[in-house]
């Protein structure tokens, strides 16, 4: 029977570090969140990322702007918020309505406030095994659920189910690093793999990032791994009272069964996300506050 990797607990400790350090800041660190539109999901998302940046003594503002906003109008308001000395971090929240706004917003965000860590600047770091630049807050959080194990994970293989830019990717060039709780041999899987069970049964550490439901079952699994379950998926459920209920990419109840470590859903990475973002705002501002 596996131990459950409590991320909703372990969020909390890093949030009240953070929040004595904050105290002791000549000025609140400040952050400021683009929101494109009013899709609901980035509505909520926005509005949990203040509520827990307020928390813990973070300033934070958003600007709104229109669904049909021209592209360059979203520039201009980056470049303005980048020659702000004030700001000492920026979110573009993602999607925006197309992909090319999302890749050109992205890009204009001055690599020291990009607390998302989405420029390519910093995900360069990252490739570079540099302390100089920001992890993205997503796979940052995985690495703290994993070194919470205690486990010496020198020579096993990690399994990475997903290689998008913001979680499948980078999470796997930090278990890849030269660093005491990486040092691991990485696979990436993804649609166009061929026996994923293959590869995930041979996994120490297992992450899936595919966002598909429940897709990982007990059969997959390698006695006593570590398993990552970084999917958040709805699926309906006439019991509950929304009609749904949100589940991770692992069937946490049998898998469990088999795994050694393994992360619930939610309360596992979801919350480690926020912290690592705020953990990232403080950062900017040690890094501002230095300059
Ligand atoms: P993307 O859709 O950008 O990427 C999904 C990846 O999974 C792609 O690389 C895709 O392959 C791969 N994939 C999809 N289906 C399969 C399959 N059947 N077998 C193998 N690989 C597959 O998603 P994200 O990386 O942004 O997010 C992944 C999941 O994590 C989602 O459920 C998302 O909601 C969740 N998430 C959770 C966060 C948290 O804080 N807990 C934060 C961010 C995301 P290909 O490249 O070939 O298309």
């Amino acid at each position: 029977m596996a131990s459950i990797i409590e991320g909703k607990a372990i969020s909390q400790k890093i949030l009240a570090d953070i929040k004595s350090s904050v105290a002791s800041c000549a000025r609140p660190p400040c952050a400021v969140f683009v929101r494109v539109g009013e899709d609901p999901a980035s509505v909520i998302y926005v509005n949990q990322k203040q509520k827990i940046a307020t928390e813990i003594g973070i300033k934070t503002s958003t600007i709104l702007l229109p669904q049909n906003v021209e592209c360059e109008m979203l520039l201009d308001t980056i470049r303005q918020l980048n020659e702000d000395t004030t700001v000492d971090g920026i979110l573009i929240q993602a999607p925006l309505p197309t992909l090319e706004m999302q890749e050109a917003a992205f890009a204009m965000v001055d690599p020291t406030k990009d607390i998302d860590g989405f420029h390519s600047y910093n995900l360069g770091l990252l490739c570079q095994e540099s302390d100089r630049g920001f992890w993205p807050c997503t796979p940052a959080g995985i690495v703290e659920l994993i070194r919470s194990t205690n486990m010496d994970l020198t020579g096993k293989h990690t399994v990475v189910l997903g290689r998008s830019l913001i979680v499948g990717k980078p999470v796997g060039l930090l278990m890849l690093q030269k660093k005491e709780f990486a040092n691991t041999t990485v696979t990436f899987c993804h649609s166009r793999s061929k026996n994923i069970s293959h590869y995930a049964q041979d996994a120490d550490l297992l992450i899936a990032a595919m966002g598909q439901p429940q897709a990982i079952t007990a059969d997959m699994i390698k006695p006593g791994a570590i398993v990552i379950d970084v999917g958040i998926n709805r699926i309906s459920d006439n019991n509950s009272e929304k009609g749904y209920r949100v589940v991770g990419d692992v069937d946490f109840e049998n898998v469990k069964e088999v795994a050694g470590f393994i992360t619930p859903v939610p309360g596992g990475v979801g919350p480690m996300t926020i912290a690592m973002l705020m953990k990232n705002t403080l950062l900017a501002y040690q890094r501002h506050a230095h300059r």
